[in-house]
Order: C-alpha cells, then structure tokens, then sequence
C-alpha cells in the first residue's frame, strides 16, 4: 500500500475526536441548538468506529466486524438526523431509528454469519446512502443560505462517493468472504476524501450555525417583544435614511387615554390592549406595508405608492376596529379608542424626520379635536 493507511486512520480519528469536543463545547454554551448534541453524538461515534476498525484491522474477528458495522451506521444515521435538526427544527430520532433500523438489519446478519466481504459491501452502500440524505437534508433547506449550505451537502455527496467507489470495488472483486480488512485504492481514496470533507463540513456548519444565531439576535434587536411588530431602531434602519416621496404617507397612532385603562385595569391590561391594537394594525395591512410600535402606546405605519383617500380608509378602518372592540377584564369589560395623524413626503424627497414630525402635528391636532379620529397634516387636509 501506498499510503500508509493506518496513521491516516489514526489521524481521521483524532481529528473527529476534536470536532466532537468542539461540536459540545459549542452546545454547552447555547443549549438551545440541539442539533449540535445530535452532530457532536454523531461524530463521537464515527470516532469510536474509527478505534473500532483500526483494532478490526489488526485482528479481524466478527464481534469487532459487528461493532464497527453498528458503530460507523448509527454515527451516520445519527449524522443524518442532525441535518434534519439543523434545517427543519424537527426531532432527529425518526430519521436516526428508521436509517439505523434498516441498515444496521441488512449489514449485520451477512458478517455475523461469517460473510465479511459482502457485508463490506452492504456497510459502504449504506454509508454512501446515509449520507447521500444527509447531503439531500442540507439541500432541501438551502434557501437559508445558499452558498455555504450547498458547499455542505457537496462534501456530503463527494463523500458518499468515495463509499460508493468502495462498495463497487468490492463487488467487482466478488469475494463474499474476505477474511480481513477490505484494502484497496477505493478504500486510501475514502480516507483521504473524509479528511478533507470533515474539515470543510466543521468549518462551514459552524459558520452556518453562527449566521444563524447572528440573524436570530438581529431580529430580535429589530422586534417590539410584546407585539411582535417592528420596533423604533427598525422604522429608522428601514426608512431612516432615505428621502420620502409624495406618494409615501407615515401614519402615527396614538391610543387615547390610555393612562387610565393602566391606572383602572392594571399594567397587564394595558399590556393586552396594546397587543389586541398591534392585531388591528396588522389585520389592514398591504405587503409593503410596515408597521412599527415606536414605544408605549404609539405606533406608525409607512404605506408606500398610496393616495391621501388610501391612506385615510386605511387608517380609518384600524381606528373603527379597534373602537369596536369589547375587551374582557377581569373586573369589566373595556373598550379604548386612538386618534392617528398622517403625512407624506414630497415630489423632492423630504427627510424621514420632517414627515414624521409633520405626521406627529397631525396627531395632536386629532387629540385637541377631541380623539378618536384620522387627521391629516395641514398640506394635506381637504378644504372645507
Ligand atoms: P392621550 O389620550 O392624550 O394619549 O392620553 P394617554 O393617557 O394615552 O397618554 P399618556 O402619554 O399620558 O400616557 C401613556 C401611558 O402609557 C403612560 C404609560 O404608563 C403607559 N405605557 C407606556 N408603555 C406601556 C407598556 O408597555 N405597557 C403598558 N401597559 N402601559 C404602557
Ligand atoms: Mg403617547
Ligand atoms: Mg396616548
């Protein structure tokens, strides 16, 4: 043999055992990833495979034939329910039990009855099967993040055909019975390819995994946590920056009285009412609408490609909602109403803040107009 294949294997297995550790430090630190247990589990036990197979290589018998058949299958069922944790936040174990289940019950029999050169054969077609739907789990969920996603489930795929190149090396041979370890130019292939795959796997599930957890916090940063709507740092991130058009309008809503809902009903009320407003809001909105809590009880709203008639039906339909509404409390129930104002921009561009603030005037006019009530700021509020 060329390559000497017991010192790769020695290397393979170290360096797995690294990438384990790796994998439940990282978990130990955000439990709330679980696919990373499943992951680190699952290469936990390719590396007691690998120790397994390397003392199979040294003294062939069927107890270690069977363990480092079980051992290498489960890691890749394993494996494969991990991906699937990964990209659809469901349980591994399904994929685990049904693809251990099925290869561990065709792969076993054959070397327990002494058969070792076919069930060689059947190890490495299920190895190259296993993961072959571990590339595919990766691949289904590449919507997430195209580039490193599909670089994943490609070293999966060229994995699993340097199992295939092993599993047809050995059926061109024929032997059904071998009497040690299959050692060929498929097998030194394999090794090298897994080398090579599992660090391009480590690094690029990792990066995935950390895109994630950034994302997760960027929209967390950008979400008002009682409504789920928008928050203030986003309308700004969003709109901030660039000058509004004529036919872009920002309502703000104000709900009135609200002080004294608190004061009567409690702070959890107010709470209620506020999520129950957020509903309403979100109940007449066009796509391209968005919608924003700014802080206590104001909210805004931009409508983009809109007419000053559109705008006013729009705001009106929340304002008449939200008034219709009965809210049960645990004393009476409440009804609340809010007043709104709205502005838009200019055919030069107008700043951010200027509408804003325009829209904000017109707020207060429908408060001192005595609320409840859509009013619009002065350049736009119809004679008469
Ligand atoms: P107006 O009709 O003039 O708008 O009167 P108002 O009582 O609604 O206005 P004011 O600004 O006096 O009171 C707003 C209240 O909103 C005071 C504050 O305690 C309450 N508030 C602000 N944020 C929250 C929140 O997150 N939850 C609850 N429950 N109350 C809040
Ligand atoms: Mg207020
Ligand atoms: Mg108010």
């Amino acid at each position: 043999m060329s390559l000497d294949y017991n010192s790769l294997l020695l290397a393979v297995g170290f360096s797995a055992a690294c990438l384990s550790l790796t994998l439940f430090g990282i978990w130990l630190t955000a439990r709330s990833e679980k696919f990373l247990l499943t992951w680190a589990v699952s290469v936990l036990l390719v590396v007691a495979d690998v120790f397994t197979y390397k003392a199979y290589i040294d003294a062939p018998g069927r107890m270690l034939g069977l363990a480092t058949f079980a051992l290498l299958l489960l890691g890749f069922s394993t494996m494969l329910g991990a991906a699937h944790q990964f990209t659809s936040g469901r349980s591994p174990l399904p994929r685990i039990a049904l693809g251990a289940g099925i290869s561990l019950a065709t792969t076993l029999p054959p070397i327990a009855l002494g058969y070792d050169g076919l069930g060689f054969m059947l190890e490495n077609s299920f190895a190259a099967l296993l993961l072959f739907a571990t590339a595919y789990e990766y691949w289904k969920g590449r919507a997430e993040s195209p580039v490193p996603i599909i670089g994943v489930a490609a070293l999966y795929s060229a994995t699993a055909v340097s199992f295939v190149l092993c599993a047809m090396v050995l059926a061109l041979d024929g032997k059904l019975i071998l009497g040690h370890a299959p050692s060929n130019w498929a097998e030194d292939l394999s090794l090298v390819t897994v080398i090579a795959c599992m660090t391009g796997i480590g690094a690029l599930s990792l990066a995935l995994n950390q895109g994630r957890l950034a994302q997760h916090h960027r929209r967390n940063a950008l979400t008002d946590a009682l409504t789920g709507l928008l928050n203030r740092r986003a309308l700004f991130d969003l709109h901030g920056g660039t000058p509004v058009g004529a036919f872009t309008a920002v309502v703000v809503f104000d709900l009135d009285g609200f002080k004294v809902i608190n004061d009567e009903f409690g702070h959890a009320t107010g709470d209620e009412v506020l999520k129950l407003f957020a509903e309403d809001l979100a109940a007449n909105l066009r796509p391209t609408d968005v919608a924003v809590r700014m802080g206590g009880e104001e909210f805004a709203l931009v409508l983009k490609r809109t007419l000053p008639e559109t705008v006013e039906f729009t705001a009106e339909r929340i304002r008449t909602a939200f008034a219709a509404r009965r809210i049960e409390t645990e004393t009476r129930p409440l009804s609340c109403t809010v007043s709104a104002g709205y502005a838009f921009g200019s055919k030069e561009g107008m700043s951010f803040d200027k509408v804003l603030s325009a829209a904000d005037k017109a707020l207060y006019a429908a408060k001192r107009g005595g609320r409840n009530r859509v009013t619009a700021a002065s350049a736009f509020r119809r004679a008469g």
